[in-house]
């Protein structure tokens, strides 16, 4: 539609122009200017130019003043269509951001630059702040470090960009990301470059093998969705191994023979080499991948290939359910349990919900695939609203590991203080001597290595986040995991001067060491974050493991999912506990699924495997249910204590996260705004709620500034969406010196 008027949003994250603005389109820009343009336009008193998006045509305005002419384009195409733009104005109404950071989660990558990284290793640079904190930064270093403040910018709209590209996009210095990075605003990494199936032609296709009864039903039933273009959603449940991919692989294809598209998410940590290649394998050319280890140009090649429709299966992770493809058939999430899929950063969103909503726009079907589905989708399941596929076989006969439960604390009683108890160690005696392979698992989250005074329970902690520092013990220093802040470790207790001050906890060090004391000659690899920082990557360590001359690989949560190695027989999970213990509701399911995971790693090829659970409480219920890998058991056993306790999927919980540098202020402003919400809930709506805090979160301060939750259990609908959408223009207009977030259902509840 042609029009005189623009509606325009402007390219700042200043939460106090977060709206559209009326322009008028010049005569030589008429043809031009549609939604999706990205125009430059005249902004406030001054002459200044500044970029923004065309959200909307019109004959004419409401608004009264002075209507200023759009300046130019600042981009040839336009970046978006009216589809994706509504896409993004249901990211604003349901993760409660401000319009721009919604219009960035549509946007090509790096809009239109063209440039190839071939290095294997890429160095980079990521976010190191909370991203509210980075639009402040942003804002100040706009008028005193522009180069910076582009820098910045880029990375808040990128997870990961390389130094090369930004330097390339934003014509900054590498000393401007060298300053950057000393503020500690960002903060440097290496990875390796995806060797990407490039070059297609190497791929030898394959065909589907022949289905059995339930894959062929399952997917006949699918197809009979995407014919009819109904927006079904599909819970295809299986054991690892049962042939789900290859179910979602036939659907696919049985899709773009009905002449539709597909968009296919993995969780980032699955999306390797052999994924691909399996995919290219069968749709050759027609496939395009979206991943963060890609160059930016990279990415936005891949971009152009969809749009162009060269492309039309589009495999990626998370972001990639904004991928700007046309007439999708089917949308599938595979392991659509993993939290992976929610967005740490605003836009807030989580891939399953825009999926849906994406469905329901293109009359497409979900298939949402997994071994141990979220709660809430199996009990979305069983009510009908998803229609549930079962496999129940293991497609090549593969069998599961025996599980032993390791009772930690009959060690102790028997005066073994090691991390390494007797069982895991008769067990990993036997594979030595046999020449198999052992992967040890130890799960960090919420869990690290303090130091403490013996004498007086003195432990050290950051100054400013009141959280415990984790000792590195190859420098000697105490460091905060949340802001960086680092000590010497002290020689004696401060408090009380006892020279007992030691570390507790377990690191993968730690076990490291142990197990060279243990089994000496051992061949160790430890895998983490220290170990693959700079030095050695990821894929690196992971080949040389798989050369079958290393005995045990160590390491945390990056082995326990994916890895396909014939002579692993066995995997011990250190300390089972350390994910039961944490204070969130999800702490069982995210139990179950890490050992659920980290099992399946054992036994993969012809010798049956073992997996070694040690725990402090082998009477846990979890732990037995997953021990028998009885998913069913364990949705029942959940779901009934869900309801108990009115958590979802019973309910929805939105989170409200004060932040602010005067604890005062924040205390009287927090139960203000607690109140208001109060009375604003019980007048506009019917439906239950609950109103908990503020109270002080579990990291009570980060970086100098306080923070305070509100927890709102409700049933989140437009209504209940339109409230928080109102709290949060109120607190936009009050102008405080606090900061508010508001997210729907988080998973990071620190
Ligand atoms: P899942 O996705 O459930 O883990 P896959 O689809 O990857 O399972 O299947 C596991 C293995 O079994 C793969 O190597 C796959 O090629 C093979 N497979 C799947 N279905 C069949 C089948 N009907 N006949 C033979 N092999 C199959
Ligand atoms: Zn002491
Ligand atoms: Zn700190």
């Amino acid at each position: 539609m042609k029009g005189n008027f623009a509606g325009v949003i402007i390219n700042r994250l200043a939460l106090n122009i977060d709206k559209i603005f009326d322009y008028h389109i010049p005569d030589d820009l008429i043809d031009t200017v549609t939604v999706g343009s990205h125009v430059f336009v005249p902004f406030g008193r001054g002459k200044k130019l500044i970029d923004g998006y065309v959200l909307s045509v019109n004959d004419e305005t409401d608004f009264d003043g002075e209507v200023k002419d759009i300046a130019s384009l600042a981009s040839p195409e336009p970046l978006f269509d009216e589809e994706m733009l509504r896409l993004a104005a249901h990211i604003k109404e349901t993760c409660f951001c401000s319009y721009i950071s919604a219009i960035k989660t549509i946007l090509p990558p790096g809009s239109g630059n063209k440039r190839k990284i071939n290095d294997k290793l890429i160095r980079g640079s990521r976010l190191n702040l909370p991203y509210d904190e980075a639009f402040e930064m942003l804002e100040l270093l706009r008028t005193k470090a522009p180069k910076q403040a582009q820098i910045l910018e880029l990375l808040i709209q990128n997870d990961f960009v390389a130094d090369a590209d930004i330097t390339f996009l934003t014509g900054a210095s590498y000393t401007a990301i060298k300053a950057l990075k000393d503020k500690e605003f960002i903060k440097e990494e290496v990875i390796e470059a995806l060797r990407m199936p490039l070059n297609y032609d190497e791929i030898a296709p394959t065909k589907s093998p022949q289905l059995n009864q339930e894959q062929q039903l399952a997917v006949n039933t699918v197809t009979a969705s995407i014919k009819a273009q109904k927006t079904d959603t599909f819970l295809l449940h299986g054991i690892t191994g049962s042939g789900k991919t290859e179910v979602f692989l036939n659907c696919i294809e049985n899709a773009l023979q009905l002449n539709k598209t597909a968009i296919v998410l993995v969780p980032e940590i699955a999306l390797t080499p052999q994924m691909v290649t399996r995919f290219v394998s069968r749709f050759g050319k027609k496939i395009a991948v979206l991943h963060s280890a890609l160059s930016l140009g990279e990415r936005a090649d891949e971009y152009k290939r969809i749009k162009r429709g060269e492309a039309r299966v589009v495999v990626g992770a998370r972001s990639a359910i904004f991928a700007p493809i046309k007439n999708i058939g089917v949308i599938v999430i595979d392991e659509e349990h993993e939290t992976s899929y929610k967005a740490e950063n605003a836009p807030t969103y989580h891939a399953r919900e825009v999926a849906e909503f994406r469905a329901k726009m293109s009359g497409a079907v979900r298939i949402l695939a997994s071994a141990t589905p979220a709660i809430e989708s199996y009990y979305k399941a069983t009510q009908g609203e998803y229609k549930l596929l079962s496999l129940h076989s293991r497609a090549t006969g593969a069998t599961l590991p025996e599980m032993l439960i390791s009772d930690m604390r009959e060690e102790l009683r028997h005066g073994n203080r090691s991390c390494i108890g007797s069982t895991l160690m008769n067990e990993m005696q036997k594979n030595l001597n046999r020449g198999e392979q052992t992967i040890l698992f130890l799960n960090r989250r919420g869990f690290s290595t303090f130091v403490s005074c013996r004498s007086c329970g003195y432990v050290a902690k950051c100054k400013n986040c009141d959280i415990s520092l984790t000792y590195h013990k190859h420098r000697g220093t105490l460091t905060c995991h949340y802001c960086g802040y680092t000590i010497k470790k002290p020689e004696k207790c401060p408090e009380c001067d006892s020279p007992y001050i030691k570390e507790f906890g377990t690191g993968t060090q730690k076990v490291e060491e142990e197990l060279k004391t243990l089994f000496p000659g051992m061949s160790v690899i430890r895998m983490d974050m220290d170990t693959t920082g700079a030095k050695a990557s990821h894929q690196t360590l992971l080949s040389r493991f798989s050369e079958e001359k290393t005995d045990v690989l160590l390491g945390t949560q990056m082995v326990s999912k994916g890895l396909d190695f014939p002579n692993v027989t066995l995997v011990g999970v250190i300390a089972a506990d350390q994910s039961l213990g944490i204070d969130d509701f999800r702490a069982n399911e995210r139990t179950f699924n890490l050992i659920t995971q980290v099992c399946g790693r054992a036994g993969r090829g012809e010798k049956r495997g073992r997996a070694v659970i040690q725990t402090y409480m082998p009477e846990n219920q979890t732990l037995e249910l997953a021990k028998s890998q009885d998913y069913l058991s364990f949705y029942n056993e959940e779901i009934s204590l869900r309801k108990s306790l009115n958590f979802p999927p019973f309910c929805d919980i939105v989170s409200l996260l004060l932040t602010g540098e005067n604890e005062q202020e924040l205390c009287a402003y927090s139960a203000e705004i607690s109140a208001s919400l109060n009375k604003v809930m019980a007048h506009d709506i019917k439906t239950q709620y609950e109103i908990l805090g503020p109270a002080p979160a579990s990291i009570p301060k980060i970086g100098g500034k306080f923070r305070h939750r509100i927890w709102v259990k409700c049933k989140l609908d437009e209504k209940t969406q339109d409230i928080f959408t109102r709290l949060r223009n109120y607190h936009i207009k009050s102008d405080k010196n606090i900061n508010m977030v508001i997210e729907a259902n988080p998973y990071n509840t620190l």
